[in-house]
């Protein structure tokens, strides 16, 4: 593992651009910034190449940038540079994804996106404290007991606009009703609840359907991987 130079550096494993398959924002023309570092050890993880800081895959940006899809390398970037590459795409809606982004204090970066008219949104698996501006969209997709050992914060749960839940079983559902009855009836009132099928099981997806009619909750379908686009 390699430390970072500092606090207004951030990891960075890749930028694609393309549509948003998730969740609220569903169709919409996106930005993905993947930021490197994750310790949550989900075994069904599809970033895994997302996981660590290692010192031999350090490159530069350009290269990071450029290498359009999965792989090991990452870099350090500035916040300033980052911004202003990212005004260089056509789409204005950015998606702070990972690895675990709440590793790391996003606050100065999503200002500066608001700022510059972008919308933002950052995906966490509200292990770890989120920082970032208060207009910031948040997406908690909850990780539960996963092998990293990190309870999901209340903290997380509370910021949450959207709380999207990874089913495949029954029993994710109740530990999704574990995880709500955390939340006031007020604090739940004010987010959308999504289950979202794990790898597009025919079984999971027929659960999941069920479960948001009988809930009122809504259904997050992974349209990009049937669309296959990244
Ligand atoms: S939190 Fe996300 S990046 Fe980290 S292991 Fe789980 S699925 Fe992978």
């Amino acid at each position: 593992m390699t430390q970072l130079a500092s606090s207004n550096i951030l990891p960075l494993n890749e930028i694609f651009e393309s549509i948003q398959g998730e969740g609220s924002f569903t169709g919409a023309p996106s930005i993905f910034v993947r930021l490197q570092g994750c310790p949550v050890g989900c075994a069904w993880c599809d970033t895994k190449h997302s996981w660590y800081l290692n010192a031999e895959d350090k490159s530069t940006f350009d290269i990071v940038v450029a290498k359009g899809g999965d792989g090991d390398s990452w870099c350090e970037v500035g916040i300033d540079h980052l911004v202003s590459h990212l005004l260089t795409y056509q789409a204005r809606h950015i998606v702070l994804t990972g690895g675990e982004p709440c590793l790391y204090d996003l606050v100065e970066l999503t200002s500066k996106l608001i700022a510059n008219g972008f919308s933002c949104q950052i995906e966490t698996s509200g292990t770890f404290d989120i920082k970032v501006d208060p207009k910031c969209h948040v997406t908690v997709s909850p990780k539960i007991a996963m092998k990293g050992g990190y309870k999901i914060l209340d903290s997380a749960l509370i910021r949450a606009n959207e709380i999207k839940h990874p089913v495949a079983m029954q029993r994710h559902i109740d530990e999704l009703d574990a995880l709500l009855a955390r939340l006031t009836p007020e604090q739940l009132a004010s987010k959308k609840v999504y289950l979202q099928p794990i790898s597009q099981q025919n079984r999971a997806t027929k659960l999941a359907i069920a479960t948001c009619i009988e809930r009122n909750w809504w259904l997050s379908i992974q349209t990009h991987k049937y669309l296959d686009i990244q």
